[in-house]
């Protein structure tokens, strides 16, 4: 590990490309994937299960499969009902963008874990208004050095408009409000496009085709890259001050079209900042949920003590004792720890 951190700084950024160029870079990439989808779609072929499919005009002698269930095998009418079903309950969960928070909770553990172990880290390149556009290395088996991520920061004229004080304080409450997100990744392409797109949080072309083999239980959001940019957007000084220095240019020239660029030098100093310093996604999700459950059983233990006690002393330490188990058991503690935590609450409520 103290052999990987001394190493950080020119080794580390190697996978960024020179800085000038790669917007071109980015919408070409964009414009391959867009072309491919279009003859894909068009193709007598095609294996893509569209709009109308699920709606029920699906014609069996497509022979299209799906791996529902675990298997691949033929799709049938009561894949495309389940399908229906994903789709309300997923639309039902995203409001219109989706916050860095969310992204990362309602990923999926093996993308987490990727991000961790493969995503380093995420290096805010340039921003055109509300759309910024982020920079992380490739995987260890990927045919490519680096990806591109934008994140359309959709409360960007209202951070900008000065009503949430200076840029520093503007940029801090705008990382943690609701954006759109996209990435030039195949993970992106075949699992999670369709659900951004449905879920109102896609920041590029929309995808109208079911991910039937993929993801046909729809389960997840993002790629290890875009949760990388969501572990730097959350919690990284550095997104901080870009934003800010986007926000100042805009109120600066009256107008909140401005541009902003990183770079090489600075590119290449973030890219090289040493790992230990992104705080984990996986260790930001694991401190959030042990908060979450500290505070529902200090909630539990408030109602708790609130009953008047009406049963003798040994009576009452024995309810104690039991209740202290079955918490114990729903929040994953020892019965000890509970009463520790009963006994800090009742302090405090004092
Ligand atoms: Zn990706």
């Amino acid at each position: 590990m103290a052999a990987r951190k001394s190493r950080a700084g020119s080794a580390a950024s190697s996978w960024l490309p020179k800085l000038r160029g790669s917007a071109a870079d980015q919408k070409a990439r964009a414009a391959a994937d867009a072309e491919q989808r279009r003859a894909e779609g068009q193709s007598p072929k095609s294996i893509i299960l569209n709009a109308k499919d699920v709606q029920g005009e699906y014609d069996a002698q497509r022979m299209l499969m799906t791996t529902l269930g675990g298997e691949v095998r033929p799709l049938t009418n009561s894949d495309l009902e389940a399908f229906r079903h994903n789709i309300r309950q997923a639309q039902s969960r995203y409001k219109g963008g989706i916050r860095a928070r969310q992204v990362i909770e309602l990923s999926r553990a093996d993308d987490r874990a990727r991000a961790n172990e493969q995503i380093r880290t995420a290096v805010p390149v340039s921003a055109y208004g509300s759309r910024v556009r982020f920079m992380t290395p490739a995987g260890p088996d990927s045919k490519v050095t680096h990806h591109h991520v934008i994140v359309d920061f959709l409360s960007y004229a209202s951070a900008a408009s000065g009503a949430r004080g200076d840029g520093k304080k503007s940029a801090e409450w705008l990382r943690r409000e609701p954006l759109r997100i996209e990435c030039d990744c195949g993970r992106w392409r075949y699992w999670y496009r369709y659900i951004a797109t449905i879920g109102k949080f896609n920041a590029g072309r929309d995808e109208t085709g079911y991910p039937k083999i993929r993801n046909p239980s729809l389960h997840g959001v993002a790629c290890k890259h875009i949760l990388r940019v969501m572990a730097e957007v959350e919690s990284s000084g550095s997104v901080v001050a870009f934003l800010a220095r986007l926000i100042d240019k805009a109120r600066a020239r009256d107008d909140n079209k401005v541009s902003v660029q990183t770079t090489q030098e600075e590119a290449e100093k973030l890219a090289g900042k040493p790992a230990s310093r992104v705080r984990d996604v996986e260790t930001s999700m694991r401190q959030r949920q042990r908060d979450r459950e500290k505070a529902a059983l200090a909630r539990a233990a408030k109602k708790a003590e609130a009953k008047p006690p009406k049963t003798v002393a040994a009576a009452s330490r024995r309810a104690t004792k039991t209740a202290a188990a079955t918490l114990a058991a729903q929040f994953n503690l020892s019965p000890e720890q509970v009463l520790a935590v009963l006994a800090k609450a009742s302090q405090q409520g004092k």
